[in-house]
């Protein structure tokens, strides 16, 4: 039999929990399908357990300076299997929250995967489902490298299914999930080796940031192997063996984490059915108002081209909702200016233009910046301060700033704040204005010369 809803969402992550829940609360009645745990990668293999891991190690770090807080020597040992098996507690509580929620705003919640068998219908095993209006909202899954061997290494859902924590790992790959993988697992103990294909990672972000993690994860003593392509991984009794394109290798490896990228789950959704074309790398193309080349089709999130963030997923849902069902006709996701954190060691915050993108867009001469580098006062008492840097990029001659980055303690924490007020359109002279906060790394920001 066939069951008639207005909104039908393929996807229980970020984008479609999102907006089924909008949907449903302005008197839509709301399907939702869901082939994995509910709250999707961030909630299960994504921002939750990689942020819980995060903490950890930054714990570990902050032990380290307690003696000189006057803490007598603390050596703690860390139990891998024990943050694990709390943090698989934790998520499973977020899963059940997900579910209550999407239980008291009215969405039926079916499991399974949903694929298109017609215009405004479809199929989920033998239920079939039509709807007005359906969203796609599938998300995306890591990439694997196709070279022989690649099947003994893990990716990041790998990881965050380790039991134990490997001694040694090379962590493949220049994004932040590499990035940040890398460093949890430095943090917790393991020989850490990074390897990358070009000069350095987060090739896409102001140069300022990676030039300064890279010093930072070098200090640390993070192996980071640049302009190295792996061949072939080889299992060894001494453990796994990466092979690099030039000859060299990498040996005696408990585990090999591919962080090489992610792609859109879009291959299995009976698109051609609707006529939906994706794009070269499979991604959906969507207008600024999440609408497909389908009419009464949607999608938002990871299996769009837009920037790949759990926020972003869960504002185009809301907005599409608010649309749709909510009489705000013109509502629609605005990404420019979209504030990112990246959790390194020490983590990095960013928003808007890097100074290169700045001068391109508008001009050399229209672009000022203004830098710093400085030690926190909460580091300047140990024996290794870690140094944090401020860059902020401004055009014209009322120097609207257009750009904010920074890297170091606390920034992860900063920047929503600052980026309210870019997208207010904040200039040099407002931040000037703005009195200072004492003493803390924030109050460097509205300090700058
Ligand atoms: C390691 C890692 C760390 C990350 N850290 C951060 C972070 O710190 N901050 C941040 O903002 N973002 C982070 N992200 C990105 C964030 O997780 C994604 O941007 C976000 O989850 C995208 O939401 P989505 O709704 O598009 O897709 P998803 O959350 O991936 O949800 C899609 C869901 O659809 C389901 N599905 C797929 N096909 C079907 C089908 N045919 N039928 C039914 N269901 C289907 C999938 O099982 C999945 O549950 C991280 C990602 C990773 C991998």
């Amino acid at each position: 039999m066939t069951q008639h809803y207005d909104l039908i969402v393929i996807g229980g992550g970020s984008g479609g929990i999102a907006m089924a829940n909008r949907a449903a609360r302005y008197g839509a009645r709301t399907a939702l399908v869901a082939a994995g745990p509910l709250g999707g990668t961030c909630v299960n293999a994504g921002c939750v357990p990689k942020k819980i891991f995060w903490n950890a190690a930054h714990l570990a770090g902050q032990m380290k300076m307690a003696e000189e807080y006057g803490f007598d020597t603390v050596t703690p040992r860390f139990h891998w299997a024990r943050l694990k098996q709390q943090r698989s507690a934790y998520i499973a509580r977020l899963n059940e929250r997900y579910a209550q929620g999407l239980d008291g705003n009215g969405v039926t919640l079916l499991r399974g995967h949903a694929r298109f068998s017609g215009a405004h219908r479809v199929d989920v095993g033998n239920t079939l489902l039509e709807a007005e209006h359906i969203l796609i909202a599938t998300g995306g899954q890591p990439v694997w490298p196709d070279i022989p061997g690649a099947g003994l290494g893990i990716t990041s859902d790998g990881f965050f299914a380790l039991e134990t924590a490997p001694r040694r790992v090379a962590v493949v790959g220049a994004g932040y999930i590499a990035v940040e993988l890398a460093g949890v697992l430095h943090g917790l103990g393991s020989e850490v080796s990074l390897v990358m294909r070009r000069h350095h990672f987060l090739n896409d972000f102001e140069p300022m940031l990676r030039e300064h993690l890279m010093d930072a994860m070098l200090h640390q003593g993070i192996n980071l192997l640049a302009l190295r392509q792996v061949r072939e991984v080889e299992q060894r009794t001494d453990g796994l063996y990466l092979h690099f394109h030039d000859g060299d290798c990498l040996g005696g490896l408990d585990a090999v984490i591919w962080a090489i990228g992610r792609r859109p789950n879009s291959s299995e959704l009976g698109l051609e059915q609707v006529r939906i074309s994706v794009d070269t790398r499979g991604f959906i193309p969507v207008d600024a108002y999440q609408t497909t080349s389908a009419p009464g089709v949607y999608a938002v999130g990871d299996v769009t081209p837009g920037p790949a963030l759990t926020p972003v997923a869960i504002a185009a849902g809301r907005r599409l909702a608010d649309r749709l069902f909510g009489g705000q006709t013109d509502r629609h996701l605005d990404t420019h200016l979209v504030p990112t954190v990246i959790f390194s060691h020490p983590p990095i915050a960013t928003v808007g233009l890097s100074e290169a993108a700045a001068q391109l867009q508008y001009g050399e001469e229209a672009v000022r910046a203004y830098r710093t580098t400085f030690t926190p006062m909460f580091r300047a008492f140990s024996s290794d301060p870690e140094k944090t840097a401020m860059k902020l990029v401004t055009v014209g001659p009322e120097e609207r700033i257009v750009g904010l980055h920074a890297i170091g303690d606390a920034v992860d924490e900063m920047l929503q704040g600052f980026a309210v007020a870019l997208r207010m359109g904040a200039t040099k002279r407002d931040f000037d204005d703005t009195i200072a906060i004492h003493p803390t790394s924030a109050e460097e920001l509205v300090t700058l010369r």
